[in-house]
């Protein structure tokens, strides 16, 4: 093959989209390119940073591993939580920025960081309303999503996290912003300047290539969170071990390893959320508890045990204390009906492989579920007594006593609890500048979403995953945009 065929097939692979670029410099390797900001990763974070930056002059590039772009935000269910004085009111539903405060940061056990926290919930309705102008629209309605505490999910009319994806990227490519897939950041470039270090770039691979991505204003990390590395979660946790992960393979914390050569702090890392998944042999959740409203859970004695509108840490320690670990989330018609196309057709799939049933009468559903019919038949005679008197033995709050399991057919899904997202990280400040062991930010390096920690302390509160992702994505790349320490 000549030098030319091997520079002409390494310039088609790599880079398509090219115009951004300053220089270019092959022969000798590395492949060096050179740019304002480099984002790394492709989810929410990634792009709502790259939108901000390029918003404000600009010239950004997107590092993204894998063959897809999204992450974990396209899977997503995609709520996404703001106190909507607007929205809410049509509904009956008060709430403040106060309250929204007050309950994340208790959720989180008192262990979040206020600082961070305040700016997420000055910041949510602020960016719901930045992420319209890119075309993304919510329904009216406003939800409790599961272990959401309140009313103020957002729900995405492009179901779960495709719109934002879709979205967002539309406006990257419009804005002349690449994403290059195939393209994974291995470590960060620095130069030392009195002792300190100054990030200017990125060594990456890309499609097996090595490539140096140099940054005049700076890098910021949007690569996720590391469930899907299962591995390292039950290490961090042992209680996690066995448990499946639902959620996208991209979630590795690869690159934690380059965060900390260059001096950054990583954080709470052995604190690690749980959420309800398939069963053992099977791969789809059903999403049936997406709606707390709409659903109860039971055990495999037909009983229920549990408040549904607890806390995520509260709800995984009550089913795995339940036997075998196993339970089962229950739906009436309207329940059904109000889930989303991907759910019901994952609800589908459960009837098929045998740990879903339909069935128009509790009875009846019970029989097919292997339960005593005449504790699922109390449970729900008991569920729904307790819609009328806003009283519930389990302690389920008046405002989510408010629809009966009474509509048939009913539905039932087998579930367990997997591992869902981790609220450890890398440690940032207000302004998403990473910080060092000693609290001080290193030059020129920036992350958001969910590689980042402080926000969730011990326990995240549903719908707040997103809404972290996007506030602290804009805000990275505003603050790499600004950088007066660009070289
Ligand atoms: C099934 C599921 C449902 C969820 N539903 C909700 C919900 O309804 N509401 C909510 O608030 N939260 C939800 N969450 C959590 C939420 O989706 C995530 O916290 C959020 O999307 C994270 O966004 P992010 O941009 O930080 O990371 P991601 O969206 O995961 O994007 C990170 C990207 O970085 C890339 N990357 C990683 N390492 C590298 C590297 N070294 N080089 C280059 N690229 C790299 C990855 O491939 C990935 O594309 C859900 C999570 C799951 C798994």
């Amino acid at each position: 093959m000549t030098e030319t065929a091997i520079t002409r097939r390494m310039f088609t692979a790599l880079f398509v989209n090219t115009l951004c670029f300053s220089s270019f410099v092959y022969g000798s390797e590395p492949l060096t390119y050179e740019t304002d900001i480099v984002v790394i990763g492709s989810g929410a974070a990634g792009l709502s940073a790259a939108l901000s930056a390029a918003g404000l002059g600009k010239s950004v590039l997107i590092l993204e591993k894998m063959p897809v772009i999204g992450g974990n935000t396209l899977l997503s269910t995609g709520l996404i939580n703001a106190p909507d004085p607007e929205r809410q009111k049509q509904f009956k539903i008060d709430d403040s920025n106060e309250l929204f405060f007050k309950q994340t940061y208790e959720a989180g056990h008192r262990k979040g960081n206020t600082e961070l926290i305040q700016v997420l919930v000055d910041k949510a309705l602020p960016t719901i309303q930045w992420l319209e102008q890119f075309g993304i629209q919510f329904k009216e309605e406003v939800i409790q999503i599961y272990g959401g505490i309140w009313p103020r999910g957002h729900n995405p009319k492009v179901s779960h996290g495709r719109g934002y994806v879709n979205f967002l990227s539309k406006a990257c490519k419009e804005k002349g912003i690449p994403i290059k897939t195939h393209t994974q950041a291995l470590s960060l470039l620095f130069e030392t300047e009195e002792g300190k270090k100054k990030i200017v770039g990125v060594k990456a691979l890309s499609n097996n290539i090595p490539v140096e991505f140099k940054s005049k204003n700076g890098v910021i990390i949007a690569t996720g969170g590391f469930s899907a590395n299962l591995k390292l979660c039950s290490q961090l946790d042992p209680r996690l071990k066995g448990m499946k992960y639902t959620g996208s393979p991209s979630a590795t914390g690869d690159i934690f390893k380059a965060v900390q050569e260059v001096g950054g702090q990583l954080k709470d890392l052995e604190q690690i959320q749980c959420n309800l998944g398939p069963i053992d042999k099977f791969t789809y959740r059903s999403g049936y508890h997406t709606d707390v409203k709409r659903h109860i859970l039971v055990n495999n004695k037909g009983k229920r045990f549990v408040a549904e509108d607890g806390l995520r840490d509260i709800l995984r320690d009550a089913v795995l204390a339940q036997p075998g670990g196993e339970v089962f989330i229950l739906v009436d018609s309207d329940g059904y009906q109000a889930l989303s196309s991907r759910f019901q057709q994952n609800g589908a799939t459960s009837e098929n492989l045998g740990y879903g049933w339909k069935a128009d009468s509790i009875k009846k559903l019970a029989d097919k579920m292997k339960v005593s019919s005449k504790n699922l038949e109390e449970a729900v005679a008991q569920y729904n007594a307790a819609v009328d008197s806003k009283k519930d033995v389990f302690g389920r709050e008046p405002w989510m006593l408010v629809k009966k399991i009474s509509k048939p057919p009913f539905y039932a899904t087998k579930a367990r609890m997997a591992i869902h997202y981790t609220m450890g990280g890398i440690v940032i400040d207000t302004k998403a500048r990473v910080l060092d062991n000693d609290n001080k930010p290193i030059e020129n390096l920036y992350a958001a979403g969910e590689v980042t920690t402080g926000i969730h302390g011990t326990n995240r509160v549903g719908g707040n995953g997103i809404l972290d992702a996007f506030v602290f994505g804009k805000i990275a790349g505003e603050s790499a945009a600004n950088n007066k320490n660009a070289y």
